[in-house]
């Protein structure tokens, strides 16, 4: 008899998405003449950079000529990306890190999602809520929780660590000892950041207790002021203690081209149970080449001319678009006297729901009155009850109609 993993079946349905689009169909159907504007779901709108899709022909051409076609290459990734990555991503900011700590791959979700098969079962798990959910449910899956308790919207055995407008959304230490932290900067919902210093306590934390802190800084190219971290590895000894998680998906509009990467330092130790040290840069390795044949050329060479002068320009281009928004959608709350947040270092904008909503009460007001879609805020966790997210990344003409409607209402 074929057993299953049951960890399954402690998962709550994701219905937060599907809720989002069923209501939307619901609601066009009723009203055929109203036009929707969608700032829901976090997936770019600018077409990709042109020095980008020079690469991705240059590289299918490559591919038809028996000199230069490419079959299976390194699972690692390709030696001229890593280069680029070392270089461009932290050589420039001062920061040493080695070719063969980075893993390039098909998405930060999948490698978010799967670094957890490197570590123990018994490992306690640390998330801030709210929080991009995959990190949440892949630690269900893996068995690291107990189960789901409907009251509190929570997960046996997690420590959930709130960023609210209570604690202007900086998550406080854990107060007992935990051993894998997710820390999500630039924050998904929340567009938080933390500066160098808070992110300090971060490590120092990590380091005294021998936990690791998983580093999700997909959207690291939104940041905007000075003293905000890009990479954690800015921070004095968290090569020690951080894995780092990249992807080209926002930063160069690659979320259907797909290629990610993810730095596991030498330096970064885990423990068997008897307390000896194993390299982290060596399972993740293994994990990769026996998991993972790597990520197709022509994406490969598509990454590297994200790197090059023009592709720099370009896709700075479509962040400083993205970034624009956001400042309308900001000023444009703040008038109509909401309460938000973020949208400086982040393109999303976290809302305060007025008094007397519920995350998903003021998504149908907003969907019935201003035709505008948004996130509720609860789908990113308990603590997300009573705000609401609006993504920077619709295009000018809708946003600014979105944001108008919603200063009428
Ligand atoms: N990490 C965060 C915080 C995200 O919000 C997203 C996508 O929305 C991802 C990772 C997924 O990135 P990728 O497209 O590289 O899988």
């Amino acid at each position: 008899m074929i057993t299953i993993n049951e960890n399954y079946l402690k998962l709550q349905d994701s219905y937060l998405f599907s809720t989002i689009a069923k209501k939307v169909e619901e609601f066009t159907k009723n009203n055929p003449d109203k036009k929707v504007i969608k700032l829901g779901i976090g997936d770019v709108t600018m077409p990709i950079a042109p020095a980008v899709i020079e690469a991705i022909h240059k590289a299918a051409d490559e591919m038809m000529k028996k000199e230069t076609f490419r079959g299976y290459g390194p699972e690692q990734g390709y030696d001229f990306l890593r280069e680029k990555i070392v270089e461009h991503d932290y050589k420039k900011r001062g920061i040493q890190i080695e070719k063969d700590e980075i893993f390039v791959s098909d998405g930060a979700k999948c490698d978010t999602g799967n670094i957890g098969e490197i570590f123990g079962k018994d490992n306690k798990v640390a998330i801030t809520d709210p929080v991009y959910p995959v990190y949440l449910d892949t630690n269900v899956m893996a068995g690291r929780t107990g189960e789901y308790d409907e009251k509190t919207d929570t997960y046996d055995g997690v420590i959930y660590m709130p960023a609210t407008a209570q604690n202007n959304f900086v998550p406080e230490l854990p107060n007992t000892k935990v051993d894998m932290i997710y820390l999500c900067l630039p924050n998904n919902p929340t567009g938080t950041v933390l500066t160098k210093q808070e992110l300090t306590k971060w490590v120092k934390y990590a380091k005294e207790n021998k936990a690791i802190i998983l580093f999700d800084s997909a959207y690291e190219a939104f940041i905007q002021e000075d003293n905000v971290p890009h990479s954690i590895y800015e921070i004095e000894g968290a090569k020690e203690v951080a894995i780092e998680f990249r992807s080209f998906s926002k930063t160069a509009g690659f979320t259907g081209v797909r290629c990610a990467y993810t730095v596991v330092p030498k330096e970064l130790r885990g423990y068997t149970k008897n307390g000896e040290e194993v390299s982290l840069n060596k399972l993740w390795n293994r994990r990769q080449c026996t998991k993972f044949n790597g990520v197709p050329y022509i994406t490969q060479r598509a990454a590297e001319a994200v790197y090059s002068e023009e592709g720099q320009k370009q896709i700075k281009e479509n962040i400083n678009y993205y970034m624009e928004n956001a400042r309308i959608i900001l000023e444009g709350l703040k008038e109509a006297g909401y309460e938000v947040f973020g949208g400086k270092n982040a393109p999303y904008i976290w809302l305060k729901v007025p008094n007397g909503y519920t995350s998903w009460g003021f998504f149908d007001y907003l969907l019935e009155k201003a035709n505008v879609v948004g996130t509720p805020g609860v789908g990113f966790g308990p603590s997300g009850e009573g705000y609401f997210r609006l993504t920077a990344f619709g295009s000018r003409e809708n946003t600014k109609e979105a944001i108008k409607r919603i200063k009428e209402i």
